[in-house]
């Protein structure tokens, strides 16, 4: 397995959820047992020695890799969910979409400032999404947070939103 050959995976989807979307479909990828195993073990590789303690996953594409990345670094789960679907108190982030606006909350309990956050999506596209998650991490003054993506879309230059203080690593660009 190489990363060529990951990327290959990825299937492309034209016009979809509506036109002028490229989408990347990473159920193709993760589908196949030899690519979802070493998808895990290249991204668990490169943050095994940054003392992870927590891995959050976004809803819902987050969940699946972010997952696997928490048991494999020993670290917890913590999701991020859309408005409304955690059950207790939770802190909540709204942020503009394409069009009209989306809302996603964390658990109040669900870090402490020590701990060491690796929050993990399935992929950068504009970076609205990831922006608002650190928005919610930022509530408990963590001071080491990193941000991974399995697909990073370098012609959308979502990256460009944050500063270099949050270091931001993905496995394969397109
Ligand atoms: P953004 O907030 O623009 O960075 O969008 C990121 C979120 O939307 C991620 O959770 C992705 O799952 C999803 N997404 C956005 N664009 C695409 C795309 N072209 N293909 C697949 N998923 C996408």
């Amino acid at each position: 397995m190489n990363l060529d050959k990951v990327k290959k995976s990825v299937r492309n989807i034209p016009d979809y959820p509506k036109p002028g979307i490229h989408f990347k479909d990473v159920s193709s990828s993760y589908q196949n047992s030899e690519v979802f195993n070493f998808v895990a073990s290249q991204i668990c590789d490169y943050y095994k020695d940054f003392g992870i303690t927590k891995v959050i996953g976004i809803e819902s594409r987050g969940f699946i890799l972010g997952g696997v990345l928490a048991n494999k670094l020993n670290a917890g789960f913590i999701p991020i969910r859309k408005a409304g679907k955690l059950p207790s108190d939770v802190y909540t982030q709204s942020y503009e979409l394409e069009y009209g606006f989306d809302t996603i909350e964390i658990h109040k309990d669900a870090l402490s400032k020590n701990d060491i956050v690796l929050i993990h999506d399935d992929l950068l596209a504009t970076g609205g999404t990831i922006a608002a998650a650190i928005e919610l991490v930022k509530r408990f003054n963590i001071s080491l947070v990193y941000v991974n993506f399995f697909i990073e879309l370098d012609f959308l230059e979502g990256r460009k939103r944050f500063n270099s203080k949050i270091p931001i690593w993905s496995l394969i660009h397109f």
